[in-house]
């Protein structure tokens, strides 16, 4: 459906589902509760027939989740890109794409700053 046909960072996630309320209530207990990414998902994708059920697993561009390899833990760590790296995706097919900036600070090493997109025809 997408080919990835620029990546300055090569380091992404694929396994962690969007954040969410209770991924704020778990992980985050002192914070204000946030609807997280799947509750930005979810009201943007509504409008185009996508039920909350349907969100799948997220593309986390950027994310940085190694996995250790004796014992299998995840990690959430600091992105290793810096400003101005960028992933271009080509669509080989009509699609319907939700993007959300996590607001989770592990995902983002705690700090909250513009992420641009650009969609081109
Ligand atoms: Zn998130």
């Amino acid at each position: 459906m997408l080919e990835i046909v620029e990546d300055m960072v090569g380091r992404h996630d694929f396994l962690l589902t969007p954040c969410s309320v209770d991924t704020f209530d778990h992980f985050y207990p002192d914070l204000p509760r946030h609807r997280g990414c799947f509750g930005n998902l979810a009201e943007a994708l509504a409008p185009y027939g996508v039920t909350p059920a349907q969100i799948p697993t997220a593309f986390n561009c950027f994310m940085n989740v190694p996995i250790d390899g004796e014992t299998g833990e995840l990690k959430v760590l600091p992105p290793i890109s810096k400003a101005g790296d960028h992933i271009a995706l080509r669509a080989e097919m009509d699609l319907i794409i939700g993007l959300t900036a996590c607001s989770a600070p592990d995902s983002n090493g705690g700090t909250f700053k513009p992420i641009h997109y650009r969609i081109e025809a």
